[in-house]
């Protein structure tokens, strides 16, 4: 059962093979084990996420369910769950139990899922390694003395290690794609202004978006049916037809063309990288695919850019956490300012604080040009470079990260080493675009490569189905780890 798809959990809940409850429970006794050593939740609230169980059971024997009623969903602590405590990874948000729901879980509540927990996250989402955390590091399950990558960390591991069936994630600059490679399992982030943003607590706002983490691209497909939609109070969420993503599933691959980016396969990637992704390659030339090499020119931009612009949104979006209105505040001051000051410097972690600091300078007055300007200047080339590319291909590949799981520890003195973990997802959120990570295969010491797969815009479908068929003939992400 560990290893069952979205379809076949769903397919025993309809028949009445077991209830929503027994499911709830089963996964449950897992997190309760295995959680310890991995940390991958914040938060477990067993009597709530019964509570959804019993209410999914009324559903499906009524009839009515949706094929992800009843299914265990680990929920990242960035999406604001009501009743729930919602951290996102920091101490500001320690004693915040949210009042109202964000979109996105409104949508798994319609379809009455169950929230199976809240899983941790770098601080704020800041990071790639979850080491950021105020709740400490998650632990990957394939290796225990390296990182889950970051920030959806908790959700990967959680996936990973089959603490949940699928999990949700976000993306400011590869959160959920990054996490997924170095874990072993499958995520996608969406073309912005799918998924609403409604209560998911905001990191750089034109950046961030939500999307799912699961184990295949079959799964994916199902998360995302629930997830996207148009939200009335998310201003950048798109009104579109609804579509169904398991659509394209199964259709040949025939004369499919695989974008290759000269800039993606330089000496940066590491040679078990390397090889795994030429190897995934490979097999889609077998499948009917062919490649043509591409050039995104402007590469090189997209983290110096992403380091201007992401911090700049966040220094704005993070101004919000004063010690007034929710979240921490320092129990001793003298002032106004002091508490101000007192619940910020206390409340936020260090790289939080390093990201406030740059952008608050990049949008100051006299550097506001010369930074803030130039970077959105050079956001559109990025943009651009995607534009031409897609005129001679249908999809671009490459790896998702230059390396496997590295250890913990090892980048986090280092802020630009750890930056340069996103080199290949940054470009995709600074354009909009949509990606995602699928497991292929193994590099160094068994730790898992993830291959990236970028489409054009709301090409979801057609990614999913990609990733779908490779996953017809190569079965690395059913395997898992050997869990301790
Ligand atoms: N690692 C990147 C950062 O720290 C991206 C994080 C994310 O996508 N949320 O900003």
């Amino acid at each position: 059962m560990l290893n069952s798809s979205l379809k076949q959990l769903s397919a025993l809940l309809a028949q009445k093979e077991i209830s929503s409850v027994e499911l709830t429970c089963e996964f449950l006794k897992r997190i309760k084990a295995l959680n310890p050593n991995y940390n991958a939740f914040i938060t477990i609230n067993e009597e709530m996420s019964l509570a959804q169980a019993r209410n999914a059971d009324a559903i499906i024997a009524s009839g009515d369910a949706h094929p992800l009623t009843g299914i265990p969903i680990a929920q990242k602590d960035i999406f604001c769950t009501k009743g729930w405590l919602t951290t996102c990874g920091s101490k500001m948000l320690s004693n915040f139990i949210s009042p109202y729901d964000a979109g996105v879980i409104e949508h798994f509540n319609k379809i009455g899922a169950v929230n199976i927990g809240k899983t941790n996250m770098d601080e704020f989402a800041m990071g790639s390694s979850n080491e950021t955390s105020f709740y400490g590091p998650v632990k990957n399950p394939w290796n225990i003395a390296t990182v889950p990558g970051g920030s959806s960390g908790g959700s990967a591991c959680a996936v990973a290690a089959r603490m949940a069936p699928a999990a949700t994630g976000t993306d400011t600059g590869g959160s959920i794609r990054q996490p997924a490679a170095l874990c072993g399992v499958s995520g996608i982030k969406p073309t912005y202004g799918l998924v609403s943003r409604y209560g998911m607590i905001a990191f750089a706002s034109s950046l961030d978006q939500g999307g799912p983490i699961a184990k295949s691209a079959a799964d994916l497909a199902l998360m995302l049916n629930v997830m996207v939609g148009f939200d009335p109070r998310d201003s950048t969420t798109l009104q579109r037809e609804k579509e169904d993503y398991t659509h394209d599933l199964g259709k040949p691959l025939d004369g499919l063309r695989i974008g290759l980016p000269r800039e993606y396969f330089v000496k940066e990637m590491s040679d078990d990288v390397a090889r795994a992704v030429e190897a995934a390659i490979t097999e889609y030339r077998k499948l009917g695919a062919k490649t043509v090499e591409i050039s995104l020119p402007n590469t090189k931009l997209s983290i110096p850019v992403y380091y201007v612009l992401a911090p700049a949104e966040a220094s704005s979006n993070l101004s919000r956490f004063d010690g007034v209105r929710y979240g921490y505040r320092a129990p001793k001051y003298t002032d106004l300012n002091d508490m101000y000051q007192k619940s910020r410097a206390q409340g936020f972690g260090a790289e939080v604080k390093r990201r406030i600091l740059i952008g608050t300078y990049v949008l100051s007055h006299g550097y506001y040009d010369a930074y803030y300007i130039q970077a959105q200047k050079l956001r559109r080339l990025i943009a651009q470079d995607f534009i031409e590319a897609f005129k001679q291909c249908d999809i671009i590949m490459g790896p998702t990260s230059p390396t496997t799981a590295f250890s913990l520890g090892e980048k986090s003195n280092d802020p630009l080493r750890m930056y340069l973990s996103d080199a290949y997802t940054i470009a995709t959120n600074l354009a909009g675009l949509p990606g995602m990570s699928i497991p292929a295969g193994f590099g160094n010491e068994g730790k898992p490569v993830g291959l990236h797969i970028i489409g054009n815009y709301f090409s979801e479908a057609q990614m999913l189905n990609v990733a779908y068929q490779y996953q017809q003939v190569m079965d690395w992400h059913a395997q898992m780890p050997f869990t301790q």
